[in-house]
């Protein structure tokens, strides 16, 4: 973004660089040694208003950029959120501040707030805004929960979660993209989530139990691990394949009985890794 803005300041300045330089040359050739000191004031003030132009105008494209991006991401959160039946405030409003822009590679920037998911690299997705809220509003979290997900891919699931939580561990299988996932959100400034390099198939015993976990990516089965490490009154929100179609689910925990209920179809990219227990759910 930085530097579309410094190269469209530089493309000016250089411009006004040569319309000086033109307008000198002209005088300098045409007038009489009284005329040039005349016509050279006029020049000197001239210049200045067009840099001091070129200046506000520069800045006003920086301004103009982030504003544009702001109000892509204020109309997701209205027609694609809100409109489509996200009720949670705290995800409207974690979803209305966080710059997904920022989560996207820089090609795909201009994209980042269409209703669709898009590409990340290593042939994995940020998800779809939609999927983002529906999964995170699922969870019934109040603010007090340590949350674990599995596929940090770009970090956006993990930094919604962050304004939900008051604690995250997000694990991803890749280690560029874990990597990458670390270092935005540690810059960002979002100091409660720690990123994993691991097999989510397995959870993350060390932070267990969680009142909350994700999955990011669809799983053959309900991973045994996670339904282990899940808290009583857990949930547990997963999409799962099922005869061809992936279907989201949420398990809850209840006295040690797990509760389940559909939660529509959807489409993920596939949970890899190998689990070596497997839950019936
Ligand atoms: N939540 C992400 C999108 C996830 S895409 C976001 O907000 O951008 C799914 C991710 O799950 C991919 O990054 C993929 O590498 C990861 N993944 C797949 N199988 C995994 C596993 N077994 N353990 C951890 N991560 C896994």
């Amino acid at each position: 973004m930085h530097s579309f803005d410094e190269e469209f300041a530089g493309e000016r300045g250089r411009r006004n660089l040569l319309l000086l330089a033109a307008a000198n040359f002209f005088v300098i050739i045409t007038d009489t040694v009284y005329q040039i000191s005349f016509r050279n004031a006029l020049l000197c003030a001239f210049a200045l208003v067009v840099l001091v132009g070129s200046r506000n105008s520069s800045c006003r494209n920086v301004g103009s950029e982030e504003e544009k991006l702001r109000t892509a991401r204020l109309q997701m959160v209205d027609q694609q959120l809100r409109q489509r039946g996200i009720r949670d405030q705290r995800v409207l409003q974690a979803m209305a501040e966080i710059p997904r822009h920022l989560f996207v590679p820089a090609a795909w920037r201009s994209s980042a707030y269409d209703d669709r998911p898009l590409p990340i690299g290593e042939e994995q997705t940020i998800s779809q805004p939609y999927i983002v809220a529906l999964m995170s509003e699922s969870l019934l979290l109040s603010g007090e929960e340590t949350v674990l997900e599995i596929g940090t891919g770009s970090g956006y699931q993990a930094a919604v979660l962050s304004r939900l939580a008051r604690r995250v561990y997000s694990i991803e299988i890749l280690p560029n993209l874990a990597e990458t996932a670390r270092e935005r959100l540690a810059n960002l400034g979002y100091d409660n989530v720690t990123v994993i390099v691991g097999d989510g198939n397995y959870g993350w015993e060390p932070g267990a139990p969680f009142d909350a976990i994700i999955v990011t990516a669809a799983a053959p089965q309900v991973p045994q691990a996670l339904l282990d490490q899940l808290a009583e009154g857990g949930r547990l929100v997963l999409p799962v394949s099922l005869e061809g179609e992936q279907h989201l689910l949420r398990l809850r925990k209840v006295k040690g009985n797990i509760i389940r209920e559909d939660l529509g179809l959807v489409q993920f990219v596939p949970l890899v890794g190998g689990s070596k227990r497997e839950a019936n759910q």
